[in-house]
């Protein structure tokens, strides 16, 4: 009756560093990693990492949103 069922993403592939993380927050059906996400935050507007983020996402939401 008291089954812990712990409910842990299982992690999947970054959409960023498309490596295979644990630990994450889900965009759409995509996957970014604790670590790109922690790198956007922290990343300037203005430098051009930030750019390469975006258009990462960009792409992803592009694509789920026009499919
Ligand atoms: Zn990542």
């Amino acid at each position: 009756m008291n089954q812990s069922t712990t409910n842990h993403t299982v992690g999947d592939t970054c959409i960023v560093c498309e490596q295979l993380k644990h630990q994450g927050i889900r965009i759409y059906t995509k996957f970014l990693c604790i670590d790109c996400e922690q790198e956007i935050v922290h990343t300037e507007i203005d430098d051009p990492k930030y750019q390469f983020y975006l258009q990462q996402l960009k792409k992803i939401i592009n694509r789920e949103i026009y499919s």
